[in-house]
């Protein structure tokens, strides 16, 4: 298995003998999430569901950011207490997970279980030299870390000017500090006032460091670190968190415990845009999970995200959505059909090269996600079996057909796509017996009548030389 590392621009050889330890930076819960977010956490989810099909052991960590800036801002912006807003999120992210069929996490870690964890790798920051204390809070001395920017390839200066989600601080002593701990602000009596009605009051946790709450990114090395110990083998998120955020948890833990790398490989998956754009709420573009599911069934999404390369940005359009639905009910007519043959065919000797189709597929499947996960690859060495298998699907033995059908399901179930065939109701299937009595006796027009009756009834009927083959519109 090859696993493309943004740290070393390579890709990087990972063997399953031994237990994988992966974190994946969950979601930071102020709000809905959106499909953006979806779009990293399934693809993680069929990459883990493959492996373990696979044999590998892998134990798959996630954090919930459940106190933050962000979380702090929307609560008071609501007038709720920010605690509340955050359980109201965390709860509406894990039912979208499992709307989503995202199964594969052992355990989500909440970061307010574990400021003890936090405190202490602070403290052990500050002891080596890499931490100190600011007027408002602890910061991480970037000019101390001579590695700072490794990963997302940035000079100290550059990683300066950058803006996003830094944190301000009167009397840090670079600009590119971010904070660890930031204590608790003297209260004003506007403060007090909310602090009594119980509602915007900032969560704050009496600590040696003094009391306060921590910053974002020490909450993942702490996290993971209790999991995991300094260093472990996969790290993923969304490539917009490489900076800061991957860059300071490398710097925080590489500090606090003097081993590295923190991680072996790290896996940054690409952006979602809408039309083209960047997902925002101001070009009303913006599409939550609850949005996308409420009119589409969640495996047209999973299979949307296996369409695209993790790496590659994706481009959620009216024409992705509709290839990506036409490519499952393509798979799933086929197996019906591989079904509906292996019942009816009576062949003994089957068409040339049909027999080891299946085999040869798997084999071009499994090649293609042991080199960096290229699931499009993968779905297309599937995509062809089907085209060939569609072919000469009336020339098929029995067997040949099972084994087809068989590797289509099972090769999607790896990926975590399940593939649902029609089951026909009692009623409707004697009425495709006796249509097809008809048309053996030549009584076209009782057939068609039979034909008609069916279509009305919603079911699709197409006249093959092994009778009639009908499935669900
Ligand atoms: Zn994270």
């Amino acid at each position: 298995m090859h696993i493309f590392d943004t740290l070393s621009g390579r890709a990087e050889s990972v063997s399953k003998a031994k237990r994988i330890k992966m974190f994946v930076c969950g979601p930071t819960v102020y709000d809905e999430a959106h499909i953006g977010h979806a779009r990293t956490y399934v693809f993680f989810d069929a990459a883990i569901r493959y492996l373990r099909s696979r044999g590998w052991k892998l134990f798959y960590l996630q954090n919930i950011t459940d106190i933050d800036d962000k979380i702090i801002k929307r609560a008071a912006e609501l007038g709720i207490a920010p605690k509340s807003l955050a359980g109201k999120f965390a709860k509406s992210y894990l039912a979208d997970m499992k709307a989503l069929g995202v199964t594969s996490v052992d355990k989500y870690a909440y970061a307010t279980k574990f400021i003890p964890q936090i405190v202490c790798q602070v403290k052990a920051l500050a002891a080596r030299g890499y931490a100190y204390r600011a007027s408002d809070g602890y910061y991480f001395d970037i000019a101390k870390f001579k590695d700072y920017g490794k990963l997302s390839r940035r000079s100290a200066e550059q990683a300066e000017s950058s803006v996003s989600r830094i944190d301000e601080g009167i009397d840090k002593k670079n600009k590119g500090d971010f904070c660890l701990w930031k204590l608790r602000q003297t209260r004003t009596s506007a403060d007090l006032d909310a602090d009594q009605r119980g509602k915007a009051e900032e969560p704050f946790w009496r600590t040696e460091l003094g009391t306060g709450r921590p910053g974002w990114h020490i909450e993942d090395t702490a996290i993971t670190e209790k999991f995991f110990g300094p260093q472990y083998d996969i790290h993923g998120g969304g490539v917009d968190l490489k900076f800061p955020h991957h860059e300071a948890e490398i710097a925080q833990q590489e500090a606090a415990s003097g081993k590295e790398p923190f991680v072996k490989i790290w896996m940054h998956t690409g952006l979602l845009f809408v039309d083209g754009q960047k997902m925002s709420k101001s070009l009303n573009n913006f599409t939550t999970i609850k949005d996308f599911l409420a009119e589409h069934d969640a495996r047209v999404f999973r299979m949307m995200v296996l369409l695209h390369h993790y790496r590659s940005n994706m481009n959620y359009t009216d024409a992705l959505l509709e290839q990506s639905f036409a490519s499952l009910q393509g798979i799933e007519e086929f197996v019906d059909k591989m079904d509906f043959v292996a019942r009816k065919s009576v062949r003994t000797a089957g068409s040339e090269g049909v027999g080891k189709l299946p085999q040869e597929t798997e084999e071009k499947f499994n090649a293609a996600l042991e080199k960096d996960f290229n699931t499009p690859e993968a779905l297309a060495a599937i995509f062809h079996a089907v085209s060939l298998g569609n072919n000469v699907a009336w020339q098929m033995t029995p067997g040949d057909a099972k084994r087809l059908g068989n590797m289509a399901k099972k090769l999607l179930n790896a990926l975590g796509l399940e593939v649902r065939s029609t089951r026909l109701p009692f009623s409707v299937r004697r009425m495709i017996i006796a249509k097809d009595r008809f048309r053996i006796d030549k009584q076209f027009i009782q057939s068609d009548a039979l034909r008609k009756k069916l279509e009305s009834l919603g079911y699709k009927v197409e006249d093959t030389p092994l009778g009639s083959f009908v499935r669900k519109k």
